[in-house]
């Protein structure tokens, strides 16, 4: 019998991806195209959502001819349910629900949160880690345990993510913030002092934003800001992960989501692994975004376990959180 092989559509926030990937883990094809809103504006859900509609034909059907295979020769389509924003779920939810129609092919809603971590996992070998998931939707670390994920420590306010994102954007670099600040972090070299909030084992980030920001009108170097919020922001979420590690007694840590592409962040948790004897994996670069082909893979693991949707009974959820799905794919 031949692999099952599923096209998963993306559409949460920014990008908006297709992906095949094969039962045996194999990808196919990946192909996105991410809205970028103008300098000095965060996202804007209807202009996005907006983006998503016009790029969706070319996207999917540049996913096809990339794997090179005719839309009939796809098993099961599975689509980002949430969380996210509701306009852009929507674009991609009614996208697979016509494909699922017309191919007369199974349909399966994906929690994309759970999908990076999966992906991450396909993509690194990681077995039964910790997970760290930083991106601009999420801060959490969560492990496996009695069926679903559980959340360990996470943010009680803004994400990881959205720090780098709304400190870049206030201070005019354009987005997605991350990679920018990363850059002039690395010509920093005076650390300023920022207020540092871990509370047990949950971080806050929104004091620090505030702090940075009044630093940078205060004139103080955007290099040296950049490493001191890079430094501050990291160590907070290490920490929390460290204590995490002694908890859980996990012997594999696995850093996932857009995050994760920060040599300095992968850095300092992979010194804590170290420390810990545990094996330390971050997800490729190339997957630690969203993708299609991370909803393509969960799309297969669910399907394996009997998850479907009736495409009338599927609504897309933005508030779904990670810990309220069943995962019986691990247990
Ligand atoms: P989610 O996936 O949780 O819904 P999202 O769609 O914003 O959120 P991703 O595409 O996984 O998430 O990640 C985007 C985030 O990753 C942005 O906040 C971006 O600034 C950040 N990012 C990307 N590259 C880097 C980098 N090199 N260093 C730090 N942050 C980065």
């Amino acid at each position: 019998m031949k692999d099952l092989l599923c096209l998963g559509i993306e559409s949460t926030a920014h990008t908006f991806g297709a992906g095949i990937v094969s039962e045996d883990g194999k990808i196919y094809s990946d192909s996105r195209d991410v809205y970028i809103p103008v300098i000095g504006r965060g996202i804007h859900p209807t202009e996005a959502a907006q983006h998503h509609n016009i790029v969706a034909p070319r996207v999917i059907l540049d996913a096809f001819r990339k794997a090179d295979l005719k839309p009939g020769m796809i098993d099961i389509i599975a689509y980002s349910c949430g969380p996210g924003l509701g306009p852009c779920l929507r674009v991609g939810a009614t996208i697979a629900r016509a494909l699922s129609t017309y191919l007369c092919k199974p349909l399966v809603p994906v929690n994309h949160a759970i999908a990076h971590i999966e992906i991450a996992s396909l993509n690194t070998g990681a077995k039964d880690p910790l997970t760290v998931l930083v991106s601009g939707g999420h801060t959490a670390i969560v492990a496996y345990a009695a069926g679903r994920w559980r959340i360990y420590g996470e943010t009680e306010d803004i994400t990881l993510g959205n720090l780098l994102d709304m400190f870049a954007r206030e201070v005019g670099l354009p987005l997605p913030g991350g990679p920018e600040v990363e850059r002039l972090a690395e010509m920093g070299k005076i650390f300023i002092d920022l207020p540092y909030t871990v509370k047990g084992n949950d971080v806050a980030y929104s004091g620090l934003l505030s702090a940075a920001l009044r630093k940078y009108r205060d004139g103080v170097d955007l290099t040296d800001l950049c490493f001191s919020l890079q430094e501050v922001a990291f160590a907070m979420i290490a920490e929390a992960t460290e204590r995490s590690l002694a908890h859980t007694e996990k012997k594999e840590l696995l850093l996932s989501g857009g995050v994760a592409a920060n040599k300095r962040l992968q850095g300092m948790l992979e010194s804590i692994a170290r420390e810990h004897n545990v094996k330390f994996y971050c997800v490729d670069k190339s997957l630690s975004g969203d993708s299609g082909v991370q909803i393509a893979w969960n799309g297969i693991l669910a399907y394996r376990c009997g998850l479907r949707i009736d495409v009338e009974k599927s609504l897309v959820k933005s508030r779904w959180r990670l810990d309220q799905v069943d995962i019986p794919w691990r247990s």
